[in-house]
Protein backbone atom coordinates (compact mmCIF):
# COMPACT_ATOMS: atom_id res chain seq x y z
CA UNK A 1 0.00 0.00 0.00
CA UNK A 2 1.05 4.08 -1.09
CA UNK A 3 0.25 6.44 1.42
CA UNK A 4 -1.29 9.46 0.11
CA UNK A 5 -0.51 12.83 2.18
CA UNK A 6 -1.86 16.41 1.49
CA UNK A 7 0.13 19.36 2.83
CA UNK A 8 0.67 23.28 2.18
CA UNK A 9 3.45 24.74 0.16
CA UNK A 10 4.63 26.18 3.44
CA UNK A 11 4.87 22.88 5.11
CA UNK A 12 6.29 21.10 2.50
CA UNK A 13 8.87 23.98 1.79
CA UNK A 14 9.62 23.48 5.68
CA UNK A 15 9.90 19.80 6.02
CA UNK A 16 11.51 19.03 2.10
CA UNK A 17 13.63 22.23 1.48
CA UNK A 18 13.69 22.87 -2.48
CA UNK A 19 16.92 23.83 -3.34
CA UNK A 20 17.63 26.99 -5.55
CA UNK A 21 17.50 27.22 -9.21
CA UNK A 22 21.03 28.12 -10.08
CA UNK A 23 20.27 28.34 -13.89
CA UNK A 24 18.13 31.04 -13.47
CA UNK A 25 18.15 33.46 -10.53
CA UNK A 26 14.90 34.83 -10.95
CA UNK A 27 13.07 31.74 -11.56
CA UNK A 28 9.61 31.34 -9.89
CA UNK A 29 8.61 30.55 -6.55
CA UNK A 30 11.38 32.53 -4.97
CA UNK A 31 13.97 31.05 -7.48
CA UNK A 32 13.27 27.59 -6.56
CA UNK A 33 11.55 26.80 -9.50
CA UNK A 34 13.05 24.69 -12.50
CA UNK A 35 11.97 24.79 -16.17
CA UNK A 36 10.43 21.77 -18.21
CA UNK A 37 13.06 22.47 -20.99
CA UNK A 38 16.77 22.78 -21.85
CA UNK A 39 19.67 23.10 -19.36
CA UNK A 40 17.15 23.32 -16.39
CA UNK A 41 15.14 20.02 -16.86
CA UNK A 42 18.78 18.35 -18.08
CA UNK A 43 19.61 19.27 -14.41
CA UNK A 44 16.20 17.96 -12.66
CA UNK A 45 16.36 14.26 -14.91
CA UNK A 46 20.20 13.50 -13.02
CA UNK A 47 18.57 14.07 -9.56
CA UNK A 48 17.65 11.26 -7.57
CA UNK A 49 13.85 10.70 -8.41
CA UNK A 50 12.89 10.81 -4.86
CA UNK A 51 14.48 13.99 -4.57
CA UNK A 52 12.23 15.51 -8.10
CA UNK A 53 9.20 17.18 -8.00
CA UNK A 54 6.52 18.22 -10.70
CA UNK A 55 4.07 20.95 -10.59
CA UNK A 56 1.14 21.42 -12.88
CA UNK A 57 -2.48 21.49 -13.37
CA UNK A 58 -4.75 19.69 -11.23
CA UNK A 59 -7.60 18.32 -12.56
CA UNK A 60 -10.20 20.70 -10.53
CA UNK A 61 -8.58 23.62 -11.72
CA UNK A 62 -6.18 24.67 -9.18
CA UNK A 63 -2.45 23.74 -9.22
CA UNK A 64 -0.39 21.54 -7.32
CA UNK A 65 3.15 20.15 -6.84
CA UNK A 66 3.42 16.48 -6.53
CA UNK A 67 6.19 13.78 -5.29
CA UNK A 68 8.08 12.06 -8.45
CA UNK A 69 8.70 13.11 -12.25
CA UNK A 70 6.21 13.55 -14.14
CA UNK A 71 4.82 14.79 -18.03
CA UNK A 72 1.20 15.16 -18.12
CA UNK A 73 -0.01 19.10 -17.31
CA UNK A 74 3.40 19.75 -16.21
CA UNK A 75 4.50 23.44 -15.41
CA UNK A 76 7.87 23.36 -13.74
CA UNK A 77 9.77 21.13 -11.40
CA UNK A 78 10.99 21.31 -8.06
CA UNK A 79 14.27 19.22 -6.37
CA UNK A 80 14.27 19.18 -2.70
CA UNK A 81 16.93 18.33 -0.15
CA UNK A 82 15.07 15.82 1.35
CA UNK A 83 13.94 13.29 -0.23
CA UNK A 84 10.47 11.94 -0.28
CA UNK A 85 9.25 8.89 1.70
CA UNK A 86 8.96 5.22 -0.23
CA UNK A 87 6.01 4.45 -1.78
CA UNK A 88 4.58 7.98 -0.23
CA UNK A 89 2.45 10.29 -2.88
CA UNK A 90 2.72 13.79 -1.49
CA UNK A 91 -0.09 16.25 -3.52
CA UNK A 92 0.81 19.99 -1.98
CA UNK A 93 -1.91 22.33 -3.33
CA UNK A 94 -0.49 25.94 -4.68
CA UNK A 95 -2.97 27.73 -6.50
CA UNK A 96 -6.51 28.49 -6.20
CA UNK A 97 -8.96 27.42 -7.49
CA UNK A 98 -11.20 29.36 -10.16
CA UNK A 99 -14.69 28.40 -11.88
CA UNK A 100 -15.65 29.84 -15.07
CA UNK A 101 -19.22 29.65 -15.43
CA UNK A 102 -20.21 28.61 -18.64
CA UNK A 103 -23.87 30.52 -18.53
CA UNK A 104 -22.81 34.01 -17.64
CA UNK A 105 -19.15 33.83 -18.30
CA UNK A 106 -17.61 35.23 -14.85
CA UNK A 107 -14.54 33.81 -13.29
CA UNK A 108 -14.74 33.62 -9.60
CA UNK A 109 -12.44 32.15 -7.16
CA UNK A 110 -13.24 28.47 -5.66
CA UNK A 111 -11.23 27.82 -3.48
CA UNK A 112 -12.06 24.73 -2.41
CA UNK A 113 -14.29 23.63 -5.38
CA UNK A 114 -17.48 23.63 -4.02
CA UNK A 115 -18.89 25.89 -6.42
CA UNK A 116 -17.25 23.61 -8.97
CA UNK A 117 -18.62 20.85 -7.77
CA UNK A 118 -22.29 22.63 -7.12
CA UNK A 119 -22.77 23.99 -10.38
CA UNK A 120 -20.53 22.68 -12.91
CA UNK A 121 -22.72 20.06 -14.79
CA UNK A 122 -25.72 22.71 -15.01
CA UNK A 123 -23.59 25.45 -16.22
CA UNK A 124 -24.66 28.13 -14.15
CA UNK A 125 -23.11 29.65 -11.30
CA UNK A 126 -24.42 31.38 -7.58
CA UNK A 127 -24.76 34.57 -9.49
CA UNK A 128 -26.71 33.70 -12.62
CA UNK A 129 -28.39 30.25 -11.25
CA UNK A 130 -32.02 30.78 -11.80
CA UNK A 131 -34.69 29.30 -9.30
CA UNK A 132 -35.76 26.41 -11.08
CA UNK A 133 -31.80 25.21 -11.68
CA UNK A 134 -31.44 26.10 -8.07
CA UNK A 135 -34.25 23.74 -7.34
CA UNK A 136 -32.96 20.98 -9.57
CA UNK A 137 -29.64 21.11 -7.86
CA UNK A 138 -30.67 20.96 -4.40
CA UNK A 139 -33.02 18.29 -5.18
CA UNK A 140 -29.73 16.10 -6.69
CA UNK A 141 -27.05 17.67 -3.82
ZN1 LIG B 1 -22.97 32.45 -14.02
Amino acid sequence: MSNFIEMDFDEWCDTYKPIPNNYDENASFDGAMFETYGAEVEFVKKADPAHIWMYGDGDDGGTYIWSGWGFVNRLGYFITEVPCPPDTTIQIKVGINWYYCEGCGIEMEDEDSLINDKYYEYECCPQCVTPEQLKEIEANA
